[in-house]
């Protein structure tokens, strides 16, 4: 297979706890995973008044940021050096773009969302903010924001590539509703899932 999938962190978003997640998603893909050099937070979709973007402009912003912004890192299995003289592997184009952020995301009509996907541009937005446990007022749990974060990133990553959502438990493109839904789901796909993901059966 060759899904090259890009992951940029946004604003102020630590590098790091986002790469700690690429790896994983790297590792679930079997594939290596492209960081880029953060996105600026976008202007648009700002609203001050509920301390929170819309997730729609939000996306839309920093999806036309995306050209100005170099590859930081390559990390995943397949990360090996590219021979001198040839293009950065990173540098290609990424079929599918994932933006991480800590700001808060809303769409019309509801309290507030864990991302956004745009399948015709084939990329997502990911909100951290409603992954921690700190926004609950319960005490921190980094690692199980990090899997909520992968499990997130995966749904995201299939619906951004054309993928349905899938009816198996035991599948990361299973819809979810609540935090308690993206608990019980896995860090990987079903066989049928994997199959239309790296064979691009369900395409748009
Ligand atoms: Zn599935």
């Amino acid at each position: 297979m060759d899904l090259r999938v890009a992951i940029v962190p946004v604003g102020r978003m630590d590098p790091s706890e986002v790469e700690a997640a690429a790896a994983r998603i790297a590792k679930v893909l079997n594939q290596s995973v492209t960081l880029r050099q953060p996105a600026t937070v976008p202007k648009a979709g700002d609203d001050p008044a509920r301390g929170q973007h819309v997730a729609g402009p939000f996306l839309g912003e920093l999806r036309g940021q995306l050209v100005r912004l170099p590859v930081a890192k390559v990390v995943g299995p397949q990360a090996v050096p590219d021979p001198p003289g040839q293009p950065a592997a990173g540098a290609t184009a990424a079929q599918v773009t994932l933006f991480v952020t800590d700001v808060d995301l809303y769409k019309p009509q509801t309290d507030g969302v864990f991302g956004d996907i745009d399948a015709t541009a084939h990329v997502a937005v990911l909100s951290v903010r409603r992954l921690r446990e700190a926004f609950y007022k319960r005490k921190a749990d980094p690692a199980k924001a990090r899997g909520r974060l992968v499990k997130l990133a995966l749904y995201a990553l299939g619906r951004a590539r054309g993928l349905p959502e899938c009816n198996e438990r035991a599948c990361a493109m299973l819809a979810t509703a609540s935090l308690a839904d993206i608990d019980m789901k896995p860090e990987k796909y079903c066989a049928s899932c994997w199959r239309r993901l790296t064979t691009g059966a369900y395409r748009i």
